[in-house]
């Protein structure tokens, strides 16, 4: 595969963005390499500048769940494009995309939209700061919930990638009002809250973690967080911008049955337009301004292009249970030719997986935290990575971050990523 035209724009575009990137993950630090220049997308396909395809596993982080440039969404954006891109005023989609939310997901009794996961996780430790008048928060080790000052604490994904272990601008203060606990320690958690007695505003987490690779909460680790949440009066926020429509309708709340106090989307909910919400149970968003005093705003938050394009998304995923069976049954799919494959292959591995989330570790021992993941072999990963690359399966640039399937992706597809992951693993031992 020639990558020649993407090595030429990588390094045109560090001459004038900083590392040539407008996320870090893209960059390919930790794999290594150049990073491929996509030029468009359509369905499961992925095809750069230099007429390559790939077989995208990344679906842009998350939101592109039935596959790029979906029919629908491309003709009710091209639609709205053409009323204007922005009002600054209200507008009756956004009541349309509050309802259609509140029908899907649980224990939303309002709901405010934002431009990013990053506002939306904020503005919800926000909020709960001002609703409960207490400072410091919870979140888990390898939990990434956006850039925001009071989360790049052990935030995983992003940051484990480049290994930056305390993240200069943000002040001690802040990162002190952060206190963090290993992902499914429920002792740590409940020590932490017994040793800041009437101190924690929230806990917040990725009720399944998808940035330091898929991890999943152990039976009981959510249901203990909630109950002690309840107890202290703690606000108990999910951070659902991966899991959130992904999931299910109803995101992991209803998958894994455990409520939330406040709930954080992004990415599905606004079909790969910059789209993220905060939303909750009445008592709290009801401190929110205009309502309250807790202000948070936004010049293009309910974007009529952005609002559309959610909508009509989340409108052909609420319609029928199908979208998220056939993601389910392609991901097992998936999951057993990779079981087969890395099992012959004799090298160590882990699969986590739950619904359309999926990751590989190589590592001999189970995944359950961010210390499991980052002691598997990161670097075999990396060259597993370049060698699915040239074969043409897209997968993310690091071992930190899930892959998410769409579902577009044909059976064939998963079967040509299958003997993709075969060979490679021959080629990497
Ligand atoms: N929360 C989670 C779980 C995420 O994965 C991300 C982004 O990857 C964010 C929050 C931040 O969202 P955004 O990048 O839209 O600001």
């Amino acid at each position: 595969m020639n990558f020649t035209k993407s090595q030429t724009l990588f390094e045109k575009a560090q001459a004038s963005i900083p590392g040539g990137v407008n996320s870090p993950v893209r960059a390919f630090k930790s794999v290594g390499g150049t990073p491929v220049f996509i030029q468009r997308a359509k369905g499961a396909y992925l095809y750069d500048e230099d007429g390559n395809r790939f077989i995208d596993y990344i679906a842009s982080w998350g939101p592109m769940i039935l596959g790029h440039a979906h029919d629908l969404v491309v003709q009710a954006i091209q639609q709205k494009a053409t009323e204007s891109t922005s009002f600054g005023t209200p507008t009756e989609l956004e009541i349309d995309m509050a309802e259609l939310i509140k029908s899907m997901a649980p224990n939303v009794d309002l709901i405010r939209m934002t431009s990013s996961g990053t506002e939306a996780c904020m503005s919800a430790v926000r909020l709960a700061r001002g609703y409960t008048g207490k400072n410091k928060i919870i979140k888990f080790e390898g939990c990434y919930h956006g850039h925001a000052d009071s989360f790049l604490v052990k935030a995983g994904s992003g940051l484990a990638t480049f290994n930056i272990q305390q993240v200069p601008g943000v002040t001690a203060g802040v990162a002190n009002d952060t206190l963090v606990a290993p992902y499914n320690d429920l002792e740590v958690v409940q020590r932490l809250v017994a040793e800041n007695k009437n101190e924690i505003a929230a806990i917040i987490i990725e009720p399944v973690a998808g940035n330091m690779g898929c991890i999943l909460p152990e039976p009981g680790f959510l249901e203990g967080l909630r109950l002690l949440c309840t107890q202290e009066n703690i606000v108990f926020i999910f951070d659902e911008v991966m899991t959130g429509f992904r999931l299910a309708p109803g995101g992991a709340q209803q998958r894994l049955m455990v409520d939330a106090d406040l709930v954080t989307y992004g990415k599905v909910i606004g079909a790969g337009m910059p789209v993220g919400a905060f939303g909750g149970k009445r008592e709290i968003m009801e401190y929110i301004a205009p309502l309250g005093n807790v202000y948070q705003a936004g010049t293009l938050s309910g974007n009529p292009l952005a609002m559309v394009a959610g909508y009509t998304l989340l409108s052909e995923l609420n319609k029928t249970q199908t979208h998220y069976n056939e993601l389910d049954e392609k991901t097992l799919y998936l999951r057993g030719g990779l079981d087969s494959v890395f099992s012959k292959s004799g090298i160590p591995y882990v699969i986590n997986q739950i619904g359309s989330m999926i990751s590989v570790h190589f590592s001999d021992r189970p995944v359950t935290d961010f210390a499991s993941a980052a002691s598997a072999n990161n670097a075999l990963f990396s060259k597993f990575f370049h060698a699915m690359l040239r074969r043409g399966i897209y997968l993310p640039p690091s071992a930190f971050e899930s892959w998410f399937l769409n579902n577009a992706l044909t059976y064939e597809d998963l079967d040509l990523t299958i003997l993709a992951a075969g060979e490679s693993l021959l080629e990497i031992q």
